[in-house]
């Protein structure tokens, strides 16, 4: 086959997909996430006209009140190390519903669950936190997307207050687009994202809490395990207007814990 049929084959099979993607998800906001369950695509036939619906009637959704959960801390727990390093050709993506970064096609960085590699895909960002502590939020959240090439999906997240600058999150909203669905490619800025983990941990051997979830949003599908690390990072007052500026109240609320318990490594 030549360069060029291959080509336009590669061009016939992303536009399918694509089509299939827009018409697999429906619009859906922050706002009516009560009813996220209910949103229809006409396009589909019952049951599949329900994209969202184990956003209502899902056991295991994401994100829990940490309060409210029982810690296990008497099982021995796989070592947990975010190996990322940095990546030299990050997309900065406004998702639509937030603020976003994407790594490269060829960036190495992966998150280490004893010996499985999950490579790091895209981080961003929820304002106030999704995850709470007896109903209180943290101003902000930053969510690290991992997927395998099983499809397995792995979240570290770590909640932001507020204190001293921090610059590369500045970098972030600096370089992110605002318009939604823009992508800005051609930077030329290196991200470390190791560098927004909290520096009171070590990255490679990091203490954890973890519990079995989902995507906070829609389609809500579990089968997510989350790590949330019992340490939080700064960014100024300013800095979290700014991230306010692209989006706000961008977070889910807690969902039932339906006796799943916290897990400890501590
Ligand atoms: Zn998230």
């Amino acid at each position: 086959m030549n360069t060029k049929i291959l080509r336009n084959l590669a061009f016939t099979i992303f536009t399918c997909y694509a089509t299939l993607a827009v018409s697999a998800s429906p619009h859906w906001s922050h706002d009516e996430q009560a009813t996220w369950w209910a949103i229809q695509d006409p396009t589909q036939n019952v049951p599949l006209n329900y994209p969202f619906g184990e956003c209502g009637i899902g056991k295991h959704q994401s994100p829990i009140d940490l309060g409210a959960a029982t810690i296990n801390d008497s099982k021995p727990l796989s070592k947990l190390a975010a190996l990322y390093g940095t990546d030299t050709a990050p997309v900065f993506f406004n998702s639509g519903h937030g603020v976003q970064v994407n790594t490269s096609t060829d960036y190495k960085g992966a998150l280490m669950i004893g010996e499985e590699s999950f490579p790091l895909i895209q981080f961003h960002f929820h304002e106030p936190s999704e995850h709470v502590v007896k109903g209180k939020n943290f101003p902000a959240e930053l969510h690290y997307v991992h997927i395998n090439e099983d499809g397995r999906i792995i979240v570290l997240a770590v909640a932001i207050d507020i204190g001293d600058e921090n610059p590369i999150f500045g970098t972030i909203l600096e370089n992110t687009p605002h318009e939604e669905n823009g992508k800005n490619a051609s930077a030329g800025i290196q991200i470390n994202p190791a560098q927004l983990l909290p520096a009171d941990l070590d990255p490679a051997n990091l203490d954890y809490y973890t519990i079995a979830g989902s995507l906070t949003t829609p389609p809500c599908s579990e089968g997510v395990q989350w790590y949330l690390l019992p340490k939080v990072i700064t960014v100024s007052a300013a800095q979290l207007e700014q991230l306010k500026g692209f989006y706000t109240n961008n977070a889910r609320e807690a969902k039932d814990l339906n006796g799943r318990s916290l897990l400890s490594s501590q």
